[in-house]
């Protein structure tokens, strides 16, 4: 009886030590251990066809799982590793698990995308492209299926910003502008750039079917985007109104909890074949012209 009871003492207290050097350090040194240790984990929130209800890609999140077991949530630590620059080792991690997680279904379905987020150092540094030429060298997967979000936060300097842009194109991957709307100068980069679509941010959807100021602008950002031929992913949809005012309004893609949550990688690819199931034609309702 005494031994491992001895046993279980040594061993809680080398949790004990490792847990409170942990704890000793700064948040950058947690960060730092955290990518050593590869801490970082990926979920996938569904991207819809809005007119079909089809499940046509999915955007990869990153989150940080501590050693606890708690998850953290990006907006707790992308703009640390923004600022210190460890932002690009989490890249990497995100670029390798997308490729390893989806790679099966990514290659077998190439109609279905995975959409990452790239930072502003990850756009500086170009890093990102080199990385994810080599995860889909052989892999069968299109680089088409891969896109590419920016943010204007990202753009810091113009010229570096569009080699990197124009760089990712001339590859094959899909630019998107991401959180478009909540910038400074939004418009001025749908000239600069030449991109392929463009993310509508959550808050000109929380707007829909309000009297707020902002909801008069929302079908103004959709017509700006169809006449530059970009295509539309609206994000953040709660609700079926807002589903509706964005049907009516002919915006293609959507995604947000009225459809699905950020799922775990089994979750989306569960989630995948269920929706493909659902639309395929034997199970589809014959439309009225027969
Ligand atoms: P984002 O790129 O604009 O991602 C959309 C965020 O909105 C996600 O939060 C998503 O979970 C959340 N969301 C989606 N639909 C709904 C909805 O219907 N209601 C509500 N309330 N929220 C919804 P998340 O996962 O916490 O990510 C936050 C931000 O962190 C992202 O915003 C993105 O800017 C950044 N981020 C996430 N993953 C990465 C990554 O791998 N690399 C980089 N650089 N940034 C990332
Ligand atoms: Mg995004
Ligand atoms: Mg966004
Ligand atoms: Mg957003």
């Amino acid at each position: 009886v005494l031994f491992p009871l001895g046993l279980l003492l040594a061993i809680s207290m080398v949790g004990a030590v490792i847990l409170f050097s942990r704890r000793r350090l700064s948040p950058l040194g947690e960060l730092k251990i955290g990518i050593d240790r590869r801490e970082f984990i990926v979920h996938y929130q569904p991207i819809i066809e809005l007119k079909s209800g089809a499940c046509v890609g999915a955007e990869a999140l990153v989150r940080w799982q501590r050693p606890d077991g708690s998850i953290m949530r990006p907006d707790l630590f992308i703009p640390l590793a923004e600022e210190s620059g460890l932002i690009l080792g989490i890249t990497d991690q995100v670029i390798a698990l997308v490729i390893r997680e989806m790679k099966s279904i990514l290659a077998t379905d190439h109609n279905l995308h995975i959409a990452i987020n790239l930072s502003a150092s990850d756009i500086k540094s170009g890093r990102a492209l080199t990385v994810l030429g080599k995860a889909l060298l052989n892999s069968g997967i299109q680089p088409q299926q891969i896109w590419l979000e920016v943010t204007e936060r990202g753009f810091m300097d113009i010229d570096t910003t569009r080699a990197t842009i124009e760089r990712a194109r001339a590859l094959g991957y899909t630019v998107v502008i991401d959180d478009f709307g909540t910038g400074y100068s939004s418009l001025s980069y749908l000239q600069e750039f030449r991109l392929d679509a463009l993310k509508i941010d959550k808050s000109f959807i929380d707007t829909v079917g309000t009297d707020s100021v902002t909801s008069s602008v929302t079908p103004h950002i959709i017509g700006m985007a169809k006449s530059l031929k970009l295509k539309i992913v609206a994000e953040g949809i709660e609700t079926k109104a807002q589903a509706d005012y964005l049907l009516e309004q002919e915006v293609e893609y959507g995604q947000g909890w009225l459809y699905a949550k950020a799922l775990t990688s089994t979750g989306f690819i569960q989630y995948y074949w269920h929706n493909k199931l659902l639309s395929s034609p034997p199970n589809k309702k014959p439309d009225r012209n027969g």
